[in-house]
């Protein structure tokens, strides 16, 4: 029988890795530009990481973890999002230490059981940002800057940014209080999971999917927290939402925003566009640092995913396209030119010209037809009478043109035509 792959996963073949490829490359060099540096973390840690770290309330850690024993009998999870692992780095490398804030970025694979839908895997793929060490505004307002604009770079239209504060250790309390003695005399009208945020972390009540629970809220009057804030979170609020205005981020308040963790503390954000929900978000968390075992540090951060991106550009009409093409291919006319030929290809590849051949006995007409498959830009043809004047035949695929060189010139030749055409293709 055929072994197939795991329901929820997917194979990314030659012709769409290539736009996983391009997007990722945004992601660093937008990243980059604002002086930040790349981490890799485990995709497996300790359970506890994510209990502690992302929260047992949420849906992620109590329905969605892959979670197993080694077989050293230890608990351990695929890491169901980035920001626990990150933290955990920065504690356990004690980066706090270097007497500046860390500005991290990340790009890999996550694992969720969920149910797979469109654009929806178990294993599925994020890039995301982890500031560690500041706490001002100023730096929440990067932030969003740049998750917004890794997405408008990536070709995503429309964009704009869902902007709440969910307040903090002083405020929230104040919050739960007022919730917990609204809705308990109406806690058996809710669901069973907000019944359970009643206790737990009753702010969440406005994420719930279910109607019901938000006429509730509505009825006895529940107030958002964005209206409840303490003075020092609306005051950072409001900073925060002036850097954003100077930076021409288009943002809206939406006071029911309260993201699905327990670790955000004052800003959260979503990206969003018309006709989509979350297409990235993320909030501060100044919380969490400490949660997971180092020194209160401030943090902040936001994650997105691929799929998730290259299928709104692509419902949007939109794609990353970036065609998979080789500088030259050699062509073998006769058996006696095969050792030149391998010759030829390291020579290329050793000046960092991107080469290939045919390597299943092909006859010539079907070693160009293959050349024009591989996207190649050259044909170096090789055969007898190449190899008794010591000069190979280069065709230009492009325009047709052809022209004995020198063996000992080729690279130089290939090199300076496709590094012009580089050129001339930037300013065209
Ligand atoms: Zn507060
Ligand atoms: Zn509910």
């Amino acid at each position: 029988m055929e072994i197939q792959r795991p329901r929820g996963t997917a194979d990314l073949l030659p012709g769409t890795v290539e736009a996983w490829q391009v997007l990722e490359r945004i992601v660093r060099d937008t990243l980059a530009t604002a002086n930040y540096q790349e981490i890799r973390t485990p995709v497996f840690e300790h359970t506890e990481l994510f209990e502690r770290g992302v929260g047992d309330t949420t849906d992620i850690v109590s329905k969605e973890m892959y979670t197993f024993e080694d077989r050293g009998g230890r608990s351990v999870t695929l890491r169901p999002e980035g920001t626990a692992g990150v933290v955990r780095a920065y504690v356990e490398n004690k980066l706090y230490g270097q007497g500046s804030i860390s500005k991290l970025y990340y790009i890999g694979p996550m694992f969720r059981y969920e149910k797979p839908q469109k654009g929806r895997f178990r294993q599925f793929h994020q890039y995301g940002v982890e500031v560690l060490g500041s706490e001002g505004p100023a730096i929440d307002a990067e932030v969003i800057h740049l998750n917004l604009t890794v997405l408008q770079r990536i070709g995503l239209k429309n964009l704009q940014v869902e902007l709440n504060s969910v307040g903090c250790s002083v405020c929230r309390p104040r919050h739960k209080a007022q919730m917990v003695a609204l809705l308990t005399p109406r806690r058996d009208e809710l669901c069973k999971e907000c019944q359970e945020r009643l206790e737990k972390n009753p702010l969440r009540i406005f994420d719930c999917k279910n109607e019901h629970c938000h006429t509730v809220l509505k009825e006895v009057g529940a107030p958002y927290i964005t209206d409840v804030l303490c003075e020092d979170c609306s005051e950072h609020f409001q900073s925060v939402q002036a850097y954003l205005t100077a930076m021409s981020v288009p943002f809206v308040v939406q006071k029911d925003l309260v993201r699905g963790l327990d670790y955000y503390t004052r800003t959260a954000w979503e990206v969003t566009s018309p006709g989509f929900t979350t297409i990235a978000g993320g909030g501060r968390y100044n919380g969490l640092v400490e949660q997971v075992g180092g020194p209160a540090t401030a943090g902040i951060g936001f994650g997105g995913g691929i799929e998730r991106a290259l299928w709104v550009l692509a419902e949007q009409g939109g794609s990353l396209t970036d065609a998979h093409t080789i500088d030259a291919f050699v062509a073998v006319a006769d058996t006696s030119a095969e050792r030149t030929a391998m010759a030829v290809l390291a020579t290329l590849r050793g000046r960092g010209i991107s080469a290939d051949r045919d390597y299943q006995g092909r006859g010539m007409k079907s070693q160009f037809k293959l050349a024009d498959r591989m996207n190649a830009k050259f044909v170096v043809i090789l055969g007898e009478a190449e190899l008794a004047s010591g000069k190979a035949t280069v065709k230009d695929l492009a325009t047709g043109q052809q022209e004995e060189v020198p063996f000992a010139e080729l690279a130089s030749l290939i090199e300076e035509r496709v590094k012009g055409a580089a050129v001339g293709g930037h300013e065209a």
